[in-house]
């Protein structure tokens, strides 16, 4: 979607936004899936709200936009635009067990800042890539841990009161890879509180969690990490494996033959043939299970 109407091409500088007319949405995920949109890269948060609501008004449809880890999007010319968070910097604090991070910031980098200040609990989360404010709507997690166990409060824009809010960690539920946040909410900021561990027991954490994923995970190839949830009680990749599915291809789609959940770009990749093998996986899954496998990518597709 390109932005022509001259009220908000004129707003938008003086509401500290960078536009970036038709970007390839291929450039910015990890899956490089995706076509082309205008993205605005907010630089002041404040300015969130009057944003928001001239875009509503002027009937512009929009998309958050973290680090593009856990997406898959659709081809062509899109029919809204995307808005990121660009980070200031330092965007990291820490004081005694409590860590202050942005939602733009690395969520590798704010595990390893928090490590070198002794603070740890976080590191499943190494080698999680995207940015804090993604983690926070997924609930990410790795090896038995979730980013929402550690969280004290929550800075947001809630789009239900049209204002930036502080909400305290018991106002929130995490569950497995779902939040309570409404689907137009977006993060900004976030309080942790995290155990204090010694820096080189941290380290030696994050280095079985890196060998963990180097030993199970496609890491070399463009992928969105895991494709499907996990049912209660199963694991989605057993029962892609169990079916002999390692490798099953649509284009240049494929189930990847080292982890049966993550499906990889192996090369020139569409939308359209993405969805195509999620489709087929997700119904042989269910003709041999009778269980019907829940997305944990989110597909933006039109
Ligand atoms: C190799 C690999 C390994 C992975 N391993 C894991 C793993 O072990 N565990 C795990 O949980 N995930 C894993 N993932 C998936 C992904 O990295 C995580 O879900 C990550 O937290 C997504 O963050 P992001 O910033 O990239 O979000 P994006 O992909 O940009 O967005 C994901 C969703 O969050 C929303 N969003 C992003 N930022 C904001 C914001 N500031 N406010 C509101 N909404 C926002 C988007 O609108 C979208 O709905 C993996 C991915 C890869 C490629």
């Amino acid at each position: 979607m390109r932005i022509e109407n001259p009220k908000v091409v004129a707003a938008l500088p003086e509401l500290g936004v960078q536009w970036k007319p038709g970007t390839s949405l291929a450039a910015l995920t990890s899956l490089a899936i995706g076509g082309t949109t205008d993205l605005l890269r907010i630089t002041k948060h404040d300015s969130i709200p009057a944003l928001l609501s001239l875009l509503d008004t002027e009937g512009v449809p929009y998309k958050f936009l973290g680090g593009g880890s856990n997406l898959l999007v659709g081809d062509g010319e899109l029919p809204w635009v995307v808005l990121q968070l660009v980070s200031s910097q330092p965007d990291i604090a820490v004081e005694g067990n409590f860590a202050q991070v942005e939602a733009a910031a690395d969520l590798g980098r704010t595990v390893t800042f928090c490590a070198k200040h002794d603070l740890g609990g976080m590191e499943g989360l190494i080698g999680v890539p995207g940015t804090v404010g993604g983690a926070l709507r997924m609930n990410a997690g790795a090896y038995g841990m979730q980013i929402g166990s550690y969280v004290r409060q929550v800075k947001l824009y809630r789009a239900a009161a049209r204002k930036i809010e502080t909400l305290e960690g018991d106002q929130i539920s995490f569950e497995y890879r779902h939040t309570s946040f409404a689907p137009d909410d977006m993060m900004l900021a976030v309080k942790l509180e995290l155990p204090s561990k010694a820096y080189p027991e941290i380290l030696k954490g994050i280095r079985i969690c890196n060998e963990k994923r180097r030993a199970s995970q496609p890491l070399g190839q463009k992928s969105a990490g895991c494709i499907f949830k996990n049912p209660p009680g199963a694991s989605a990749g057993r029962m892609i494996d169990d079916l002999g599915l390692k490798g099953l291809n649509v284009g240049d789609a494929r189930v990847s033959d080292r982890h049966a959940n993550f499906f990889v770009n192996a090369g020139k990749a569409s939308a359209k043939d993405m969805l195509a093998l999620i489709a087929e996986v997700r119904e042989r899954v269910q003709k041999s299970f009778g269980i019907l496998l829940e997305h944990e990518v989110v597909v933006w597709n039109g």
